[in-house]
């Protein structure tokens, strides 16, 4: 019979601890549990729609679910439709992949006014994420300050400044296409406490913003240093953040002249209150000094940066589910090096909190997977028979790999030229849809 697993969640934490069982245990047999019709996590709802190389990497994870010994139970929530001590009873292990999607709070007055948004929801709305198509920002603006200075901080900055043209080979969804590029947008303000040193930008991300057909960086060069002097960097850190100094530096040198929008990074300034009534209408922040040992130091000075609407992008975190051991500052579920409890262990953001490239989730769920293996116990439990008597039980719609296969396709299908893709939004769309393909 074999060992059965059973992996919550379909984003890379989930997908590359899947591929691990399969190359470690020949004779197993996993069954993925995924909240929504579509597998893969941030790949499709977070990853941006105009990083389509970036999203190439499902295709990896497509052949990881096509093995005979995968199953995919699409549209299927653990916590809801079945509850993880009943899947510890039915198989041998329970991984669990279900990442950070909760945006964390900048902490601060007027972060409630309407028309601010965490970088999760903004992200998911303008990906299709179902939980978000409703989110409705209101773009007839003429300034936005997005808080942060990441890559999604980037991202959220690029896709509000991409043109039509610029944006016609991506999967942006038609209602976000409509309200980007139909909005008089022209200001772009991305904040940062800290300064361009410490920005976690990594440096092809960062050069886009100097390539943009319709808009144009602008950076106080008061704020570029000549040499890097931070004590608390690795050497390697020290070179990276070089070379981003230098692309800021580059950014000097592009003309804003004939481009509609202006994307300003306004380092040194720490957001202390959202401004504004009924709606947004700034932000206000006080300036800040770097020291060489990392810290931020506050000056007192108060600068307000005018916004319409307000994106913060200052990472995430996990939510327990079935009273999950949880560890509050962290935002992640309570772990000692993947192992949750006997049987049961975490990888992804849900393990290590909400940081790292989605390459960084291989070795992490290798890891835990080696160590799931090595402390396999007891009989052989046949998970999988036991969880279609619960389904069929239950009456639940689940989705097969073959049916989502089915879905993509159409989605494939609807896309307009040189798209790759017309998304679907909501479950019901896409169980409707397969449906009728399938002439049910
Ligand atoms: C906006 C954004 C852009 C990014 N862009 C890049 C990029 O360009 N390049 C890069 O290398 N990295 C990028 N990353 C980072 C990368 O996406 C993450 O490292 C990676 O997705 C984390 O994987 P995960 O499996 O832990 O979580 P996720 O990808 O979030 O996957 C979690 C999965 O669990 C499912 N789930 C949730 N709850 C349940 C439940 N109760 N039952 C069943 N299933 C459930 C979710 O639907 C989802 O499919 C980006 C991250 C964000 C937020």
């Amino acid at each position: 019979m074999g060992r059965s697993i059973a992996v919550v969640g379909s984003g890379p934490g989930g997908m590359y601890a899947v591929q691990g069982l399969l190359d470690r245990v020949p004779d197993c047999q996993v069954d993925v549990m995924e909240r929504l019709p579509s597998p893969f996590g941030l790949i499709r709802g977070g990853v941006a729609p105009d990083h389509q190389k970036t999203k190439r990497v499902s295709k990896a994870y497509e052949r990881t679910l096509s093995n005979p010994r995968v199953r995919y139970f699409g549209n299927v929530e653990v916590g809801r439709d079945i509850r993880v001590p009943n899947l510890l009873t039915m198989y041998d292990a329970v991984v669990l992949a279900y990442g950070a999607p909760h945006d964390n709070k900048l902490g601060v007055a007027g972060e409630d006014l309407p028309n601010v948004f965490g970088s999760n929801a903004f992200v998911g709305w303008y990906n299709g994420h179902p939980d978000f198509k409703d989110l409705n920002p209101d773009l007839d603006v003429r300034s936005a300050a997005i808080i942060g200075v990441g890559n999604v901080a980037l991202d959220v900055a690029r896709v509000l400044s991409k043109t039509s043209r610029e944006m016609s080979t991506t999967d942006l969804v038609t209602y976000a296409a409509e309200a980007t590029t139909g909005s008089p947008l022209e200001d772009v303000f991305m904040i940062g406490r800290r300064g361009p040193v410490e920005a976690t930008f990594t440096n092809v991300e960062l050069r886009e913003m100097g390539e943009l057909e319709n808009a144009a960086p602008v950076i106080d060069p008061d704020h570029l240093p000549g040499k890097i002097v931070a004590n608390y960097m690795s050497d390697r850190d020290l070179r990276l953040r070089e070379k981003n100094i230098e692309t800021m530096r580059s950014f000097l040198n592009v003309s804003p002249k004939g481009k509609k929008k202006r994307i300003y990074f306004d380092f040194f300034l720490s957001p202390m209150e959202i401004l504004g009534n009924n709606r947004v209408e700034g932000v206000r922040c006080e300036r800040t000094k770097v020291g060489i040992d990392g810290k931020v130091r506050r000056l007192g000075e108060v600068v307000d940066i005018p916004a319409e609407i307000v994106i913060t992008c200052i990472g995430s975190r996990a939510f327990p589910i079935d009273n999950l051991p949880f560890n509050d500052a962290l935002g992640t579920v309570v772990n000692d090096g993947g192992k949750v409890s006997n049987r049961l262990y975490a990888v992804g953001w849900l393990k290590r909190g909400a940081a790292g490239t989605i390459g960084t989730n291989k070795n992490d769920s290798l890891e835990v997977v080696d160590r799931l293996v090595a402390e396999f116990n007891g009989p052989e439990r046949d998970g999988c028979a036991a969880i279609d008597t619960f389904f069929n039980n239950q009456g639940t719609r689940i989705v097969s790999f073959e049916e989502w296969q089915i879905i993509d396709r159409l989605e494939v299908e609807a896309a307009s030229d040189g798209a790759p893709r017309k998304k679907f939004t909501t479950p019901q769309e896409m169980i409707a849809a397969l449906e009728l393909a399938q002439g049910a």
